[in-house]
């Protein structure tokens, strides 16, 4: 395990944590929703994105400035520095105090640096808890020292057995986890499509993936397979395009056994409710009953991906620099198109 402490003075500023993928919806925001931690007590995740001052806008980088540093489309700007924060819940913060004078947000804050060593008065990171952001605290690279701490050992197994996502809330809205993991994975699906239409398997994948994908890419035979491989369910032959869990302890994606299937890493939890989905019930329980034994939620609208998070990672792939895929590209960030598209009910 893992505490992290002050570069300037030694004070430890958090519990004893444990490293885990950062989680995909990391950058999705929630609207007006107050949203929960990010991320479990007890643990970190690394976020590789800069993210310090100055803030550039896009016509003050060179397009080889900006293939330096792994972005091949047009964006609104980007932020400087190296990357890699340290995300965890605010609970495992210790010795640290808010400097009330910077909370910028228009609830709370909202990532401006507000946080301070309690010993030294050093700023070392961020408290984030605005209306529409998901709570955490951010400790800035340069400013907190890993320690290597004794603790509890990872629990037993090899990690792959995470627990499933369900897709739907209580509410009957669309899960944020599920919006922002398909996002980020339809970009490296396009990517895989070559711009040639693929077949999806009818059911939640259908639901999710495939509508997104009928929309964007040409009608047509389909020409590559979108399905499941992963830890526990190996189809044969897996699919040309397979849709594979990251690791949850460090974000690695599983390599499918077939040469020829092009993986494309999903969130773990995620994956774990599309390979393996819960039983339902085959017959109706009689009237009164029901109540007792629900059926399976369903939501209130159509599925969309996060088109913020899809276009995010269309960007950092090199392939989107083929003509094909950056008429895809453009045309997501067109408000016109978003426009259409909502009256539509399609994303
Ligand atoms: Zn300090």
């Amino acid at each position: 395990m893992t505490v992290f402490a002050c570069a300037g003075c030694g004070a430890e500023l958090t519990a004893p944590v444990t490293e885990v993928a950062l989680p995909p919806h990391a950058h999705r925001e929630g609207a007006d929703r107050y949203l929960p931690p990010l991320l479990e007590p007890g643990t970190f995740a690394v976020d590789p994105e800069p993210f310090e001052q100055p803030w550039r806008p896009w016509s003050a980088i060179t397009p080889a400035e900006a293939a330096a540093l792994g972005v091949y489309a047009p964006v609104d700007g980007l932020w400087s520095g190296p990357g890699g924060a340290v995300l965890l819940a605010p609970g495992d913060t210790r010795g640290t105090a808010l400097i009330a004078e910077r909370c910028d947000g228009c609830c709370a804050s909202a990532g401006d640096p507000n946080l301070a060593c309690e010993r030294c008065g050093r700023t070392v990171g961020a408290r984030i808890d605005d209306c529409y952001l998901w709570q955490a605290v951010r400790l800035y690279p340069r400013a907190v020292r890993r320690l290597p701490v004794e603790g509890p050992a990872r629990p037993d197994g090899d990690g792959w057995t995470a627990p499933p996502a369900p897709p739907v809330e209580p509410g009957g809205w669309w899960s944020d986890r599920w919006s922002a993991a398909v996002g980020a994975a339809l970009a490296e699906v396009l990517a895989a499509s070559g711009g040639a239409p693929v077949a999806v398997p009818r059911g939640l994948l259908s639901e999710t993936f495939g509508r997104t994908l009928h929309r964007l890419l040409p009608t047509g035979d389909p020409v590559r397979t979108l399905g499941l491989a992963g830890p526990g369910f190996t189809p044969a032959p897996v699919p040309e395009i397979a849709l594979v869990p990251r690791h949850p302890w460090n974000g690695a994606p599983w390599q499918p056994p077939s040469d020829g299937a092009v993986p494309v890493p999903l969130d773990s939890a995620v994956w774990t409710y599309l390979a393996f989905p819960p039983l339902r019930p085959t017959t109706r329980l009689p009237a009164g009953e029901e109540r007792d034994d629900p059926l399976p939620l369903r939501p209130i609208r159509l599925f969309e991906p996060d088109r913020y998070l899809l276009r995010h990672r269309l960007a950092r792939l090199p392939a989107v620099r083929q003509p094909w895929l950056r008429a895809i590209y453009d045309r997501l960030g067109d408000r016109h198109h978003q426009y259409r598209a909502a009256s539509e009910g399609t994303p």
